[in-house]
């Protein structure tokens, strides 16, 4: 179901602006977004806005 995973989200695990929390019920954020959730970043902006997340900055190799 699209709603569940949507196809072609950016990976946070691989973007600069990803940070994990000490918070055991939201341990990821998205610096940018200021979000802290449960599921990754880029999934809690597609289901806010129906958009993926247009500010991806991948970390340097
Ligand atoms: S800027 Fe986008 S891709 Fe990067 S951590 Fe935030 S939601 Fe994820």
């Amino acid at each position: 179901m699209e709603r569940d995973k949507p196809q072609g989200l950016p990976d946070c695990l691989k973007c600069l602006h990803y940070k994990l929390t000490w918070e055991p019920a939201y341990p990821h954020c998205c610096g940018v977004f200021g979000i802290k959730s449960q599921t990754i970043p880029a999934r809690e902006v597609f289901l806010a806005t129906g958009r993926h997340c247009p500010v991806f900055h991948g970390k340097p190799s």
